[in-house]
């Protein structure tokens, strides 16, 4: 065998027995290795040695893919947040190692959400996106939802441009919204809806410039949201304009309508965050609710400030039915 270098079967038999480095579909690309004969510890060998070689996983041969694919979940999903992170070093938007953090958490949402590497690469190429725009996320508090997206808790001293980066940053980072089954198809995580959030803000500029340090300055409490816009409770109220909805979408604030709370930032995370649901409709999916929400933020940045509030007293169901009946709760 060894004069004549191992062949498929001596192949074979050697993995099977464990002899075989577990790095040894790198060496042997031609041969079909099985992860399942793997063990535990090999698995964990194997991951490390790519994590270790990410310039290996860029295009890596079929029989490599194809054994890094059978590994279980959570290692392959280890070895492909690396891959995607190679990938985009090689396209120069990432340097150095894994920078760990949100950003991580991002490339691992990508990952589990099914995001294809081109999405992430736009969206890091088209809106220069690196591990320190993530930075405006550290030191809040992240609350997640029952299905695993995140929130952040504004810290009360913030200035309207840190929560406007920190909206878009929590957009991006969730790599998704999980609505579904509402009144209108979801619309996909892509770099579009990206410049589509910006432009929004942009739009509602006034929601951060005044409002998020009139709600923390009453005594409210805002979070950031999967959609891309801010969720807030508590305080002086702005206006009641859809108050027996149980929320008031104020340009990119969506104030939830319920009055005298006492501890309106314990009440975001437990009434609204955690249990997943509209806090007046228990079975209202926040998903549901937020899109709704989102798209009254829409109609704030489409008609502007004055001209929506009279458009809307004067005719508030077709705003409604723009944002979405069965969403809002009507
Ligand atoms: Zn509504």
């Amino acid at each position: 065998m060894l004069a004549r270098g191992p062949s498929e079967n001596d192949l074979q038999t050697l993995w099977g027995a464990g002899v075989l480095p577990p790095y040894a579909p790198i060496l042997y690309p031609g041969a079909s290795f099985s992860a399942g004969d793997l063990p535990a510890e090999a698995q964990q060998e194997l991951k490390e040695y790519l994590i270790d070689h990410p310039d290996v996983l860029v295009d890596p041969p079929p029989e490599l893919a194809a054994l890094i694919a059978a590994l279980p979940t959570n290692v392959r999903t280890d070895i492909y947040v690396e891959q995607r992170m190679e990938q985009l070093r090689r396209e120069g938007l990432l340097t150095g190692p894994n920078p760990g953090g949100s950003y991580e958490e991002w490339i691992r949402n990508t990952v589990e959400k099914g995001v294809s590497a081109d999405t992430v690469i736009a969206i890091a190429r088209d809106h220069e996106i690196g591990p320190d725009d993530f930075e405006v996320l550290t030191g809040l508090q992240e609350i997640t939802d029952p299905d695993g997206k995140s929130f952040f808790m504004l810290n009360t001293d913030m200035s309207g441009d840190a929560a406007r980066a920190a909206v878009l940053m929590t957009y991006i980072l969730n790599a998704g919204t999980d609505y579904e089954n509402g009144d209108f198809e979801s619309t996909p995580y892509s770099s579009a809806e990206v410049q589509r959030i910006i432009d929004r803000q942009e739009a509602n500029g006034w929601s951060y410039g005044d409002d998020v340090g009139f709600v923390h300055g009453n005594g409210g409490r805002l979070v950031t949201t999967p959609n891309g816009m801010l969720m807030g409770a508590g305080g002086n109220e702005l206006q009641d304009l859809y108050g027996q909805q149980g929320g008031t979408a104020w340009g990119d604030i969506f104030m939830i309508g319920k009055d005298d709370i006492p501890d309106p930032a314990a009440y975001l995370e437990n009434n609204l965050i955690r249990s997943g649901t509209s806090d007046v409709h228990p079975d209202l999916d926040l998903d549901r609710l937020l899109h709704h929400e989102e798209r009254h933020s829409q109609q704030w940045a489409r008609e502007g400030y004055a001209w929506f509030i009279l458009q809307y007293l004067w005719d508030a169901h077709k705003f409604e039915e723009d944002a979405g009946l069965a969403d809002g709760g009507y």
